[in-house]
């Protein structure tokens, strides 16, 4: 894990062990709130150690910007904290979370002690805030990769935790891709000193603008290629041969795991155009 301080008493945990999953932590003069969590014990029980023995903070919130088991599952390390995320976020890891870790308790060992946490406070419309010593932490929708995305904008500090609405491969699977869209346009629109994205390297104010509109090219590059595809007699033989170089990314992305993502947003969006 790396850790980064990315403005005053705000940190940044980036997982070496999952594709450079972030995790955040806002430090308060008398209690701590994590923001997402990373997905293997010892990574979390790092943050832990940090903020609780060496801040001396204990944490009292931990929220959830979205289900997905690489953001969730370092919450029950947390067995003090009250858990804030989307009603949504409760309803999908009550259901596919649960799901999800079961499967992957079977693949890892290292998963067996890890519990599903059901959040404790929830909200959907409008959104929530949460006051953190003198700071104001603005939890707001920010679907479209998951229909229970949140960002949680530091108000003072300017800083924005996205969840996975941003990351360097946008990634629509789970998600809607007009929702994406709508989205990632409120983002330059807000004032940010910082954008910690989902996964991978925080982006500095005077590249907020141009990362997102790289992330809309490539939206917009692969519905180019979707629509052709679909047109074809083999659709699948045609996406087979669009790699993701040639939409405007790096494969090194993510671990290396850019490749795969990118064809799975293909046939996903595939799927939903037939
Ligand atoms: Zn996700």
């Amino acid at each position: 894990m790396v850790r980064e301080r990315v403005s005053d008493n705000v940190y940044v945990f980036t997982s070496e062990l999952y594709a450079q999953v972030n995790a955040g932590a806002i430090v308060g003069p008398d209690w701590s709130v994590v923001v997402d969590t990373l997905a293997y014990p010892e990574e979390t029980n790092e943050i832990r150690d940090f903020l609780e023995n060496r801040l001396e903070s204990p944490v009292r919130y931990v929220i959830n910007t979205h289900h997905h088991a690489d953001h969730t599952l370092g919450t029950c390390w947390f067995s003090d904290a009250i858990v804030i995320s989307h009603s949504l976020c409760r309803q999908l890891l009550e259901t596919k979370g649960r799901e999800a870790l079961r499967e992957a308790k079977r693949l890892n060992r290292e998963l067996w002690d890890v519990h599903v946490i059901s959040p404790d406070i929830i909200f959907s419309e409008g959104g929530i805030s949460l006051k953190v010593g003198k700071r104001t932490l603005k939890l707001v929708h920010l679907p479209g990769h998951s229909e229970d995305g949140i960002g949680v904008l530091l108000v003072e500090d300017r800083v924005l935790f996205s969840g996975d609405i941003m990351m360097p491969l946008p990634y629509i699977v789970d998600g809607d891709f007009d929702v994406m869209i709508e989205s990632l346009k409120r983002i330059p629109q807000m004032p940010l000193e910082n954008l910690v994205q989902g996964h991978g390297e925080v982006i500095l104010r005077g590249e907020v603008g141009s990362v997102v509109q790289d992330n809309l090219d490539y939206l917009a590059t692969i519905r180019r290629h979707v629509k052709k595809a679909a047109r074809r007699r083999d659709p699948e033989g045609y996406l087979a041969k669009i790699d993701v170089e040639s939409c405007g990314k790096s494969r090194i992305l993510l671990n290396g795991l850019a490749e795969d993502l990118h064809m799975r947003n293909l046939y996903a969006l595939l799927d939903r155009m037939q």
